[in-house]
């Protein structure tokens, strides 16, 4: 096989290597997703009960404030009673009086309903708090244990991306784009094994690209064999290898 064709297989097979170094790096891993996602939704259900908890509070101290100022008003209504100097002033006053006192009673009604979902959001909230903690002490041990594994990948990234400028330093420029060029295309990468298939009917052998299945041409299984360029699948463009078994 040619030195290129093997340099170009080389680097796709490091770079396959990288994306799953740096992948363990900074993704959770397979293996704590689950209680991570656990912990999210525990967390966003505790987070959204607080919130229940504070608005139930700041509607108590509003509905409080509103008690104080009615009765703010119902006192200077009351001290207004001595000096109204005929019937009609005084039937009004009464009226104010009557309203600020239905104003007074509706207030306290939610002052104390807001009390009470406070409490119930509060009591919710010590409880969910403290199912939480064992599910919390766990994701942090395993938190732990990926940061301890961090660093030796971290390791294995900085040798691979050495690696992987390498070989792309010995591979010709125009060869490196051309391969560029199709992992741009194809992330999931740019080569593909060349494949016999049989066809028992016609007692014949074909050879076909097994990304895309489409028919290797004899020209081109002969071109491949050869090994002197970089041969791509006449339909996907990607770069063709076969594997010779020993
Ligand atoms: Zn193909």
């Amino acid at each position: 096989m040619s030195q290129i064709l093997q340099g170009v297989r080389e680097l796709q097979d490091l770079l396959n290597q990288l994306k799953d170094a740096e992948r363990r790096l900074n993704e959770i891993p397979d293996w704590m997703t689950e209680l991570h996602q656990e912990h999210s939704a525990r967390q966003s259900e505790i987070a959204a009960l607080e919130e229940v908890a504070e608005n139930a509070g700041r509607e108590r101290r509003a509905a409080e404030a509103a008690v104080q100022d009615a009765q703010e008003k119902l006192k200077k209504y009351q001290q207004q009673i001595s000096k109204v100097s005929n019937q009609r002033e005084y039937g009004a006053l009464l009226q104010e009086i009557d309203a600020v006192k239905v104003q007074i009673s509706t207030q306290e009604e939610a002052a104390l309903g807001s009390l009470d979902s406070a409490e119930t959001a509060q009591k919710n909230l010590t409880e969910l708090r403290e199912a939480f903690r064992e599910l919390d002490e766990r994701y942090s041990a395993e938190l732990a244990r990926w940061e301890s594994e961090k660093p030796e990948v971290a390791r294995q990234v900085e040798a691979l991306r050495l690696r992987v400028a390498e070989i792309k330093g010995s591979l010709p420029r125009g060869r490196l784009s051309q391969f560029d060029r199709i992992l741009d295309r194809y992330p999931g990468g740019a080569l593909s094994q060349i494949r016999i298939i049989e066809r028992p009917g016609k007692g014949q052998r074909e050879w076909h690209c097994s990304a895309c299945n489409y028919r290797i041409r004899p020209q081109v299984l002969v071109e491949i064999r050869a090994g002197n360029e970089l041969i791509q699948c006449d339909s996907c463009k990607r770069i063709l290898f076969i594997e010779e078994s020993p």
